[in-house]
């Protein structure tokens, strides 16, 4: 699954590519997705052009002027810029096309991704309106993922820190690779009760939080095996991980076997000597 890291990696690459062209046509080969495609984008977005590729969370969002097209990678999207001659594959179920001879396409074979429109200010849509902050960029004051920030969001809880941290309204981006390693490089145990964490280990989390994933980002994404970057290359990069998948392995900083449990439905890695 494309996480926060191969979402903004995706914004870089196409940014540079998209921004000040204009749509000359959109081809919908598949609205089935998560959401059915809007019919009438065609008829929006022939001529608007491109002001810039933004990023919410794990959606992208390109500004056309009359609105924003909503985009979203789902389990197994990627987005590529091709020659306009490009003949599709299986999959590939969506196509914006440029005036300068380039495309830009959707694959995604199981079709949990997505393609919205929202006029207005995009996050009033339903879908942004209730997330938590970005972890990655100082917002207002009050809504800035910090220590105090995140101290507070978990006073009184007794879900598990690991659930917590990967719950969008608490801080949005945080996937299960990198809640597993920011919980190791901050020694805290991921089924410890949230409310339990002190000021100060909420401020060692949220620095490892934020280098986790801009160390990921710096090398271009991780997860998703067949992620492509615009450039046409894997967009795979294996991560020396200190804690996930390496059930037990030793553990890098002190050789104990490295410990897996079921939280929420999903697999969390740690140390039971370096996490407390
Ligand atoms: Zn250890």
């Amino acid at each position: 699954m494309p996480e926060l890291p191969e979402v903004e990696t995706t914004r870089r690459g196409l940014a540079a590519h998209l921004t000040g062209l204009t749509i000359t046509d959109v081809v919908i080969r598949n609205a089935k997705l998560r959401w059915p495609i809007p019919k009438n984008l065609p008829r929006l977005l022939r001529g608007r052009t491109i002001a810039s590729l933004k990023r919410r969370a794990k959606y992208l969002l390109m500004d056309c002027g009359s609105g924003t097209l909503i985009l979203h990678l789902g389990m197994s999207g990627s987005l590529r810029i091709l020659p306009a001659n490009t003949a599709p594959q299986q999959h590939d179920h969506f196509d914006l096309i440029l005036r300068n001879g380039t495309l830009m396409r959707l694959r995604d074979p199981r079709r949990f991704g997505a393609v919205l429109w929202h006029t207005g200010d995009p996050a009033t849509h339903p879908l942004l309106a209730t997330l938590g902050p970005e972890p990655l960029e100082d917002g207002p004051p009050a809504n800035n993922f910090d220590a105090r920030y995140l101290y507070q969001a978990t006073r009184g809880r007794s879900v598990s820190i690991k659930q917590c941290i990967m719950d969008n309204h608490v801080v949005v981006g945080v996937g299960n690779i990198y809640a597993n390693e920011a919980l190791f490089r901050a020694g805290i145990k991921p089924q410890l009760a949230a409310g339990k964490l002190s000021l100060p280990r909420c401020a060692k989390l949220v620095v490892e939080i934020r280098a986790t994933l801009a160390e990921a980002i710096n090398l271009g994404g991780s997860s998703l095996r067949d992620f492509v970057n615009t450039s046409g290359q894997p967009g795979y990069f294996q991560q020396h991980y200190w804690v996930y998948g390496r059930s037990g392995e030793p553990c890098r900083r002190c050789g104990s076997p490295i410990k897996q449990i079921r939280q929420g439905q999903r697999s969390s890695f740690y140390c039971g000597s370096c996490q407390k």
